[in-house]
This record gives structure tokens, sequence and C-alpha cells, in this order.
């Protein structure tokens, strides 16, 4: 059996046309625009290309985008007071830190400085609080998460009743997953399992799993016979494991891997996720639907 390949790449362009269509009515009927502004302290380079990806992307759907960068010796204080100029613009509904922030920096008092009203990310202590109870209460989940619930509808693989296993229990990606997949409602009410390192029988809880979702951060954990046959297997996982030289630019690039086994697990899986371009292209197109759901939500329209 080949498993058929969620491809993130395909369902993102799908996603961001509707974006672009919902903007443009949005824009016709009521003449604004989602307002999206992103705050980059310093010059690492990894952050750099993170945001100017986002900034691309805000522009091609017709955003407002605000771009406001910030050196790295920039005060604490000083920082949170333009998130709470950022909380107070009218323009602007979603409010984006890139991390990680310099050293002498809380990034948690900065996080949760943010409007939750306007933390498209999802990270705040009020959206995390509002995913957990689920149902109307959500607002923004985080991107991560929903770009694979996304995944997860559009394959149309089942969830209703199904067994999922999530493989890792970080905030960011782990736990909201597991939170979201549990909630009664479409593309959820699924029958949940986290496991850890501090599991017993790794294999044997995979093995069960109509839908596995692996983000452990550890390159080819999950072998092909930890997959049950024709199970969904979405892998999160980003690991850096070499270089080469790309065929199109002849500049180095990274030689990406995920959790999962990929070669082998496609011959048991019914569908499977690459890397890249699985979850990866996901996290910044959620983010642009939840900066219009903000302005969606602050006209009344959801
Ligand atoms: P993280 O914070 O390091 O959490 C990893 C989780 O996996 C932890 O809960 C850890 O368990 C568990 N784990 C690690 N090794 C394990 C093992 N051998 N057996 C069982 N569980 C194990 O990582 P993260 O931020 O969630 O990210 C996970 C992966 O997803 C990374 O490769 C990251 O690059 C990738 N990622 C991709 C995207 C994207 O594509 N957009 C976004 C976010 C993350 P303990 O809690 O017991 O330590």
């Amino acid at each position: 059996m080949t498993a058929k390949l969620i491809k993130g790449t395909e369902i993102r362009e799908q996603i961001l046309d509707e974006i672009a269509a919902e903007v443009e009515e949005i824009k016709a009927k009521h003449g604004v625009v989602p307002g999206l502004v992103t705050i980059l302290v310093g010059e690492n380079p990894a952050s750099i290309s993170y945001v100017t990806l986002k900034i691309k992307t805000a522009h091609r759907l017709g955003f407002k985008e605000v771009q406001d960068n910030q050196s790295d010796d920039i005060p604490e204080a000083d920082l949170l007071a333009l998130i709470d100029k950022y909380n107070n613009d009218d323009s602007i509904n979603g409010i984006l830190v890139q991390l990680p922030l310099p050293k002498h920096i809380d990034d948690k008092k900065v996080l949760n400085a943010i409007d939750p009203d306007k933390d498209v990310d999802g990270f705040h202590p009020v959206n995390v609080g509002r995913l957990m109870i689920g149902g109307d209460e959500v607002k923004f989940p985080p991107c991560t998460p929903a770009g694979i619930q996304e995944m997860i509808i559009r394959s149309g693989t089942e969830t209703k009743g199904a067994e999922v296993v999530v493989v890792g229990r970080s905030n960011i990606v782990g736990k909201p997953i597991a939170n979201m997949m549990l909630q009664k409602g479409m593309g959820a009410n699924s029958t949940v399992t986290i496991v850890h390192t501090g599991t017993k029988d790794l294999k044997a809880h995979c093995l069960r799993a109509d839908i596995l979702i692996v983000a452990a951060g550890v390159p080819g954990l999950v072998k092909p016979e930890w997959i049950k046959s024709g199970a969904c297997v979405i892998d999160v996982g980003v690991n850096r494991v070499g270089e080469k030289v790309s065929e199109k630019t002849g500049k180095k690039i990274a030689i990406l891997k995920g959790d999962v086994d990929f070669d082998a697990a496609k011959e048991i899986a019914g569908a499977i996720t690459p890397v890249p371009g699985g979850v990866g292209p996901m996290t910044i197109t959620m983010l642009m639907k939840n900066t219009l759901k903000s302005l969606k939500f602050k006209l009344g329209l959801m």
C-alpha cells in the first residue's frame, strides 16, 4: 500500500485563496481589511526569514501589514509600551511578537501583555483557556495545531470516534492539538491519548492510532512497525540532519527530516504528511486565518 500524500503546500494555497476572497468581500462591504503587526526584536537570521514570509503572505492577501523592527537592546518597558500602542490601535487586528526575544526580556510578560482579542498566535493564557473550554469560546486556536486539524479534515479522514495518539506534550503543539481533537465538534470528537518520554510502551499506543500525530523533535522516532495499517499520520517534526547544495540556487540548504520514518511509513499508512512540505506551510496560513477571524469578530461577522 502506498499512502495518499497530504500536501501542506497544496492545502495552503486553497486556504490562502479562501482568505483572499473573504478579504475582498469584507473590504467591499465594510471598507476595512485585516491589520497585522509583526514585531521583530534584533536581527536573528531565522526570525528575519520567518517574519519576511509572514509579511509576504499578508501582502498577498491584501492585509494591512505593519512591520515594526526594534533593536535588540530595547528595554522591556519600551516593548511593553509598544504592545500597548498596538492593543489600542483600531486598524490592527493581530499582534505578532517574533520569538525568541533577547535574554533581558521576559517573553511570558510580553506575550501576556497582548490583548487576548488580538493574540492571533493563540498563546495568551486567556486563549489557552478558551481552547480548553471549546465550542463557541474558541477564538484563536494556536497556528500549528490549527493547521494540523485542517489537514486532517481536508484529507477526508474521519475523526469522530477515531483513536488519536499524539506523541509529544509541548504547549505549542502536543497539548493544544490533543485538546482540539477531543472537543465535541466537526473535525474532532476523537478519543485522544498523549504519549511522551514518561510513557511505558510507545509502540503499543501508536499502533492503536487511527490518527497518529507526532511532534517530538526526534528524527525517525516513529518506526513503520508502530503504525496501524491505513492510519492517517501527521508528522510535525522538523529536524535538521545535515546540509546539501540546492539544485535551484546553488546555495547550501538544510536537509530536513521528520519524526517518522517516511519512506517505510508510507507503505503502511493510509495517508501521510511529508517533511518538508507537510505541516510546515500550514502555520503561517493559519496565522493569516486567525487575523482575518479577529477582524470578523470585531465586525460582528462571527
Ligand atoms: P518540544 O517542546 O521539544 O516537545 C517535544 C515533546 O516530545 C515533549 O513533550 C517530549 O516529551 C516528547 N518527546 C521527545 N522525545 C521523545 C521520545 N523519544 N519519546 C516520546 N516522547 C518524546 O517540541 P515542539 O515544540 O512540540 O516541536 C516538536 C517538533 O515539531 C520539532 O521538530 C519542531 O521543530 C516541530 N515543529 C514544527 C512546526 C511547524 O512545522 N510549523 C511548528 C512547531 C514545531 P517530554 O515532555 O516528556 O520531554
